[in-house]
């Protein structure tokens, strides 16, 4: 049984004042929730005092990004020994908007992902086709091609906290979510790229969440897709009763 995991992507929203408000609305709404995993991903000046907010809970929280590095003169980044410092728990690697405006590379995302688990950081690594590529049958390509170039290297044994998300760019932040079908096929795709790469029952295990305009009310027909296994939320994580109606969906 893998335990599906509700994200919450806050991108460049909110100050630390705003995000330890959401956190205090939000934890009670939800504090006997054990069904699935929750985390939020604030923005840097935000992450440790929402570390510190939902101490204790059934919260967790999470980076948005991360260098692959330990230090050295990398202006404006964080590496991953700072943010175990802090104790944080995940890291978002490769979104596709760090891919677009920060000119993150499979490469990168590769060095990203091993030096996550290395420190022991939950890695939640995106992937997802842009609509050109999805116009031009190109989605199965697409997907393994991400899938590989992350795990290039990577160990089955070492992998065990591996989240992946998919993300497909067309539904990113436009409204127009993947239907349940499209979605349950990409994640199919997903799973036996990481079972090709990492073998089966690393596949078996491995949480593949779906990103791309998950509302309260599309929730439950996504979740309800075999190879579904939890959400990642942008615009709908930023209001503490619309993400609570999300991390509630009911299955029918
Ligand atoms: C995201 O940023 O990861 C995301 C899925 O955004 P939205 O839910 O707003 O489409």
């Amino acid at each position: 049984m893998r335990k599906r995991i509700i994200a919450g992507n806050w991108k460049m929203y909110k100050t630390p004042r705003e995000s330890v408000d959401f956190v205090a609305k939000f934890l009670p709404m939800i504090h006997d929730h054990t069904r699935d995993e929750i985390v939020l991903f604030p923005t840097s000046t935000s992450l440790s005092h929402v570390i510190e907010a939902v101490k204790g809970s059934n919260v967790r929280a999470g980076a948005q990004t991360m260098h692959w590095l330990n230090e050295g003169p990398y202006t404006g980044q964080t590496s991953p020994t700072m943010l175990a410092s802090i104790h944080c728990t995940h890291v978002l690697l490769g979104h596709s908007e760090r891919r677009m405006y920060a000119h993150e590379t499979d490469d990168m995302v590769n060095w990203k992902l091993k030096a996550a688990l290395l420190h022991g950081l939950t890695p939640v690594v995106c992937v997802g086709e842009s609509l050109e590529k999805r116009q031009s049958g190109l989605t199965e390509a697409v997907l393994r091609w991400q899938i590989a170039c992350a795990l290039n290297g990577v160990e089955p044994e070492s992998s065990a906290a591996l989240v992946i998300a998919y993300e497909p760019i067309w539904a990113i932040g436009t409204g127009s979510t993947a239907t349940p079908n499209q979605a349950q096929e990409a994640h199919a795709i997903i799973r036996r790229e990481i079972a090709a790469t990492l073998g089966s029952a690393r596949a078996e295990s491995t949480r593949i969440l779906y990103g791309g305009s998950v509302k309260p009310e599309n929730t439950a027909t996504l979740m309800a897709q075999p190879d579904i296994d939890g959400a990642l939320v942008g615009g709908a994580s930023l209001d503490p009763d619309t993400f609570c109606r999300i991390v509630k969906y009911q299955t029918a």
